[in-house]
Parts: structure tokens; C-alpha cells; sequence
């Protein structure tokens, strides 16, 4: 972490207490920027909510993205009421209920992205209630995915998208002359590092694109990858190089093009975690400290209760450290090791085993990295009622710094039916 970063979260910490999310705007700007000059005009870029659905963090994006992805309904009015017109908004998930379906069909959602052929089949039935095609993009759950992708969702038995072998009977249904059928969309795996693995995993993408775009005889409007990109979480992770990463999807990209069903075809960049996870940092103070059994406990205001990924519960097969700062004490401080806990009374609650820090004091707050995406509305926020985090937001224009109080505990969360 640089001085700068240090010295705005300390400002955070002091002004509006902790535990805390903080997200550094212009760095999210950044990276939107960092895609759009490696990659040039071949991807829009869509932004998948559910990474951060904090409403400051949407109108940030809204004038330099080309949309959302919901995965809700509740997204779906998230989305709306932060200023995106709904032919912005796509519309994913694999338990959308058939209310859910009808109202967004019924303000508008762009694109429609079918998990199942069941749900093809009720949007066939609400377009042709509503007297007009309604437009659709099968998920395609594939076969294959490379290794080193940390989330795999492909090649089993999965929730997610209708299987490539169901995918071509599926075809001669007579379901797609009710539906406006706009091309393809494939989310597999994510968080992959590895230059190499995400464009293998692009080529398996193309691959199916073509040939569904071929067996369904449509020259497709819109192809939606699912990026996969990842960020690091630990100390010895190396970020994704986007222009190497670039130099291996472009031509890639630049050949699908070369074909002619695919020459207007408008290829999508969706992707979360990249985007938002490294500009936000979740701020946890040292409320005790004791020393057991020959090691250095540190107890926090803010546990998995607020933070469940950076307490390695979220999908994580081996928990380990995330990278992590004290950001009280001085550079020159010694440094200790120690066991960095959460409030909650359970043994689950641990947020860095044997972590080399800047010696602690009680009072003094510890940032966690990559906290950005995944955050406080990915936790369980009620577990032993402590009080939620903030959500702060980090503007700069010049020298000048803006804190601006965003906490956004979703209390507009559309209400079940
Ligand atoms: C969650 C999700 C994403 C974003 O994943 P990241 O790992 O945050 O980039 C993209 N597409 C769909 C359909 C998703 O559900």
C-alpha cells in the first residue's frame, strides 16, 4: 500500500470510525480506463452487480461502462434507480422466479440471459402475452474450463446455463420463434491470474459461440464473456498484465470478427471483481489484545459478519492470509506476528493466522486489500447483531480529497412475493 492510500484510509478510520468498506473511485475509473486502451473498441464492458451494488459506486460507473448484469430482481431496481436506462441492464441468475421474469420483461431489461430451457420457455410465453419478442441469451454451461481458474463452474453437473451437449437438441425447438434471440453468453470460472489460462478460456468460448451461432442459423447480435479476471488477495499474488493479456485476446477477437455472421456482433466484457475488488479496503480496529498459549491475539470490531471472503469463508478451500496492513502505527515500528480475530463467538472468526504487522496497539485499525467486490453485501451482517460497517467513498480532483458517507444497507431490497 502506498503513503497516499495510507494516509486517506487513517483519515476514514478517524473521521467516520470503524469497521468500514472505503472504495477509491477513481481507481475503479482507472481500471475501466486500463481495458478500454488494451483492448481497444472490440469488448463493451458490463458490470456484474453483485461484486458492489453500492449505488455510488454505480453512478460512477454509469458514464464509462456500457451496462449491468443483475442477478436479481433487486438488482434489476438497483440498477434502475442509480440512472441506467433498462436496455442497459442484462438480466442473469439461476432462480428467477416467474414474478421476477414478468416485471423485467416489463420495464425493459435489455437482454434476458436464460439459465435453463425452462426458463426459455416462460419468457416465450410473457413475450408472446406482451405481443413482442422478448430478447434472450442462453447461458452455454461448457464442457471444458483451463486450470488455475480459482471458481470453476464448468463440466459438472451445475446450476448455472444450459449444458453445450442439451444446447443443439434444444435447437429445433419451436420455443425461438416466440423468443428475439440475441446471441450467446458463457460465464465458466473466475478469478484466474494467468494470462495464458483466460485466453484458452476465451478460444473454448469463441468456439461454442460459432458453433451455436451456426447450429441456431442467427448471426448474433451480442456475445457476452463471462471474463474470469482476477486480482490478488495475497501477498504473494502478481496481478493480471492486461496488456499481455490483450496481446493474446485481441487476435482472437479481431479473427471472430473476420467472419461474417460476426461481423456486427457486439462482444461484452462482464466481469465484477477486477473492476472494483482492488479499490476498496475494509478498515477493522484492534478492540483487545491478549496473548495466549505463547501467541498475540488481536480482536477486531469487524469479523466474517461484515467480511466474510477475507475471513476465507466464501468458497475458499484453504484460508489464507489476505493481504493486510496496520495502519496506525508508524512505517518504522517493529514488526510482531500475530492472530487477528473477529468480534464473534465462534472460532471460525479468524482473519489472519501468524500475520507479520507493524507492532499493534489496542485502537489501532488494520486495512484489509481487495476488498472492493464481494464485500458487505456478500456477508452476514446479522450474525450476533454488532452494528454494520460504513461504506465511505474516496474522491480526488487535484491535490483535493472528498470522504463521502455511502453506507447503503439496501434497505429498497425488492420484498419477496
Ligand atoms: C458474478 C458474475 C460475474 C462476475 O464475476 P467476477 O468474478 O466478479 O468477475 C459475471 N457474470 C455473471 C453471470 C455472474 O454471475
Amino acid at each position: 500500500m502506498n503513503d497516499w492510500t495510507e494516509q486517506v484510509l487513517v483519515r476514514v478510520a478517524s473521521e467516520f470510525g470503524t469497521p468500514a468498506y472505503v472504495y477509491f473511485l477513481d481507481k475503479v475509473l482507472d481500471r475501466v480506463g486500463d481495458l478500454r486502451k488494451a483492448f481497444g473498441g472490440r469488448f463493451g464492458l458490463s458490470f456484474a452487480m453483485k461484486s458492489n451494488p453500492n449505488r455510488a459506486v454505480l453512478e460512477a460507473l454509469h458514464p464509462v461502462i456500457d451496462g449491468l448484469d443483475a442477478s436479481s430482481l433487486g438488482e434489476v431496481d438497483r440498477g434502475l434507480r442509480a440512472g441506467y436506462a433498462p436496455t442497459r441492464i442484462s438480466f442473469s441468475g439461476p432462480a428467477k422466479r416467474d414474478h421476477e421474469l414478468q416485471e423485467a420483461v416489463g420495464v425493459g431489461c435489455g437482454l434476458m440471459v436464460a439459465e435453463s430451457p425452462i426458463e426459455c420457455r416462460k419468457l416465450g410465453e410473457l413475450g408472446r402475452k406482451a405481443g413482442r419478442r422478448i430478447p434472450v441469451a442462453p447461458r452455454i454451461n461448457p464442457f471444458r474450463v483451463p486450470r488455475l481458474f480459482g471458481v470453476r463452474m464448468a463440466g459438472k453437473p451445475s446450476q448455472f446455463g444450459i449444458d453445450e451437449e442439451d444446447l443443439e437438441t434444444l435447437a429445433s425447438d419451436p420455443i425461438w420463434r416466440s423468443l428475439d434471440l440475441k446471441g450467446f453468453h458463457i460465464y465458466s470460472g473466475t478469478n484466474s491470474l494467468n494470462e495464458e489460462a483466460i485466453a484458452e478460456n476465451f478460444s473454448i468460448f469463441i468456439d461454442l459461440f460459432r458453433r451455436f451461432s451456426d447450429v441456431f442459423g442467427i448471426a448474433p447480435a451480442v456475445l457476452v464473456f463471462g471474463s474470469g479476471f482476477g486480482i490478488p488477495y495475497h501477498d504473494d499474488q502478481v496481478p493480471l498484465q492486461i496488456p499481455k493479456l490483450a496481446s493474446l485476446i485481441n487476435p482472437l477477437i479481431d479473427q471472430l470478427k473476420g467472419w461474417t455472421p460476426f461481423r456486427d456482433t457486439k462482444c461484452v466484457l462482464e466481469m465484477g471483481r477486477y473492476l472494483v475488488g482492488p479499490a476498496g479496503y475494509f478498515l477493522t480496529r484492534v478492540v483487545n489484545q491478549k496473548r495466549s498459549r505463547g501467541t498475540d491475539i488481536c480482536v477486531c470490531d469487524g469479523g466474517f459478519n461484515n467480511h466474510l471472503a477475507a475471513f476465507g469463508l466464501m468458497g475458499t478451500v484453504i484460508r489464507r492470509n489476505w493481504s493486510m496492513w496496520n495502519i496506525s502505527a508508524k512505517a518504522t515500528e517493529t514488526r510482531n506476528r500475530y492472530m487477528v480475530v473477529g468480534p464473534l463467538c465462534t472460532t471460525i472468526d479468524t482473519l489472519a493466522q501468524d500475520v507479520e504487522l507493524r507492532r499493534v496497539r489496542t485502537g489501532d485499525v488494520i486495512a484489509v486489500g481487495s476488498s472492493g467486490a464481494y464485500g458487505l453485501t456478500a456477508s452476514p451482517l446479522f450474525f450476533i447483531s454488532h452494528p454494520p460497517p460504513k461504506e465511505i467513498v474516496v474522491r480526488t480532483s487535484g491535490s483535493e480529497i472528498t470522504l463521502k458517507d455511502v453506507t447503503d444497507l439496501h434497505s429498497g431490497t425488492v420484498a419477496a412475493r
